[in-house]
């Protein structure tokens, strides 16, 4: 088993699959950038968040929330199709910021852009293709 030493408190631990500190009962913060935050909040960009988020709760733990994040859009779709109040937006936000966790978990951000790439195209052609 990969023990870590938690910076924080300098103690050792593991629990549940995670990285944890087993004195604090909290992930443990192994990189300084995370032991900083810890101690205070302070300022983040949207790509350091993200990156923190998958490692204090796992690569493992953010795939499930991302399968959750997607049924959650597909509820939200079908209940504004019934009719029924909704809220598209913030399930889209949701599953917009798992598509960014999964791209660095997958290291595969290049592959999906050129993947993206090719699909517009395809789209491009198959709307034109309807308008002939
Ligand atoms: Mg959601």
């Amino acid at each position: 088993m990969n023990y870590r030493m938690c910076k924080y408190c300098k103690h050792f631990g593991m629990q549940k699959g995670l990285q944890y500190c087993l004195k604090r009962n909290k992930p443990i913060f192994w990189n300084d950038f995370l032991c900083k935050t810890f101690e205070r909040k302070i300022n983040m960009n949207e790509r350091e968040i993200i990156t923190s988020a998958i490692r204090v709760f796992g690569e493992i733990a953010q795939e499930e929330v991302a399968i959750e994040e997607c049924s959650e859009l597909i509820q939200a779709i079908t209940h504004k199709h019934r009719g029924r109040e909704h809220n598209i937006a913030e399930e889209i936000a949701d599953v917009e910021i798992m598509c960014e966790q999964l791209k660095i978990i997958n290291n595969c951000a290049d592959k999906v852009e050129e993947y993206r790439k090719a699909k517009i195209e395809r789209l491009y052609n198959k709307v034109f293709d309807a308008c002939l």
